[in-house]
């Protein structure tokens, strides 16, 4: 497959920084869960997510408070499931299920029978092949509050947040924290005691000027601030010792150029493919009666690009088994994109969606709150482990999905 330079360097680095992270000798996986529980349990749980931030943005001088936060807390660089984008992860994150196998494959793809997916279907069809972990906590009788979190406008399951708001792409950092100070100021039988809190800024700077330009600085520097506005609200009400928070992202971001280009036209005709999602991962459907041609030109390996028929897709990237995956999968080596010449890349910037293993597609896991062992480093997490995470913080039983509770023991562990 293709290099990734910098993947030893990480896994060395992550090795050095972890401390052990398997079940003591002699005990079970849920008996060393059942002794986490005992050890420590917050009050509530509110799960961040900075959308494409990558855990090498920290320690740079625009995150003071993330950076307290890591020192004082546990942190870990997490793998993105397969494809790293979006609405899959953040779906992934709170299941604890692959997008393969919660449904929402892609930011845009086709249900046979409810048709094309956006990022603005509210049809709990699309959402109701995984259980996000609001809907299991309201079912226990845990109030929940999401400002923002893909799935949390949309009733699943019958069950929807206690609160919650569209998005409001528009909405400040600073006015998201105050609202969701402002539901821990509600009646005890309205507060939340599971609340999410979702910052774009980051992404969309990385996108429009790529990961390492002054631009995605600054949105970092501003993100951060919002979270020490979050921590010093949390102290004026004096919840801040007993809650946990949980600091997350979705996937990294890759720098783009115009000069790495993969174009669609060179290797087949571009009409004989009706793409699904293209960019930094391609997902296709062949045009009805071009079959044999695609089977032909796009299979295979080219240059800075690999395409499987979907039942072919490596085991590793667990990906092609739903019925909403395209009929072929192409994987981009990271930091090139895919485009056609009548769309044209014209910048420079960032991207993801690669190789859920590539480095520079690693998300973030802080996790910081009472009973959370002070500079403890995690390796070898997965974005499937946080919702067993949450579930054992809240003190609920969850469904079971593709997450290893054993992996975030060492968070809470002595
Ligand atoms: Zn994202």
């Amino acid at each position: 497959m293709f290099r990734f330079p910098l993947a030893g360097l990480i896994v060395a680095v992550a090795l050095a920084l972890s401390s052990c992270a398997g079940t003591p000798t002699g005990q079970s996986p849920q008996a060393a869960v059942d002794a986490a529980v005992q050890a420590a349990r917050p009050d509530r749980v509110i799960l961040i997510s900075i959308d494409g931030f990558r855990p090498d943005y920290l320690g740079k001088g625009q995150t003071p408070v993330l950076d307290g936060l890591v020192a004082t807390g546990a942190f870990g660089p997490m793998r993105p499931s397969f494809p790293s984008v979006t609405f899959p992860n953040h779906y992934t994150l709170v299941t604890g299920l692959h997008p393969d196998h919660h449904g929402v494959v892609a930011n845009r793809f086709t249900d046979a029978r409810l048709g094309v997916f956006t990022m603005a279907s509210k049809e709990s069809g699309f959402w109701d092949q995984g259980e996000p972990i609001w809907v299991t906590a309201e079912k226990a009788g845990i109030r929940t509050g999401t400002l923002f979190w893909p799935g949390s406008e949309v009733e699943i399951r019958g069950v929807r947040p206690s609160h919650w708001a569209p998005f409001d792409q528009g909405m400040p950092g600073d006015a998201r924290v105050d609202r969701v100070l402002s539901w821990l100021d509600l009646p005890a039988d309205q507060r939340p005691r599971l609340e999410t809190l979702y910052f774009d800024i980051v992404d969309t700077a990385g996108h429009r000027n790529g990961p390492d330009a002054p631009e995605t600085r600054a949105a970092v520097a501003s993100v951060d601030a919002s979270i020490g506005r979050l921590i010093e609200g949390l102290k004026a009400r004096g919840l801040y010792d007993r809650t946990m928070l949980v600091v997350v992202s979705d996937h990294g971001m890759a720098a783009t150029s115009p000069d790495r280009v993969i174009w669609l036209d060179d290797i087949l005709d571009p009409a004989a493919l009706k793409i699904g999602y293209g960019g930094a991962v391609l997902t296709a459907d062949p045009t009805p009666g071009r079959e044999a041609e695609v089977q032909q030109k796009l299979i295979g390996r080219h240059p800075h690009m690999e395409c499987w028929n979907k039942a072919d897709v490596p085991a590793r990237l667990v990906y092609g088994s739903n019925p909403r995956v395209g009929r072929i999968v192409c994987l981009v080596e990271t930091g090139w994109l895919t485009a056609t010449r009548d769309r044209p890349v014209t910048r420079a910037g960032g991207a993801h969606g690669y190789d859920n293993q590539a480095p520079e597609m690693a998300a973030l896991f802080v996790a910081h709150g009472p009973g959370v062992a002070a500079g403890r480093r995690l390796s070898d997490l997965d974005s499937v482990d946080v919702q067993p995470f949450l579930a054992r913080m809240l003190g609920i039983s969850a469904p079971v999905g593709d997450g290893r509770p054993e992996d975030t023991l060492a968070v809470t562990r002595p």
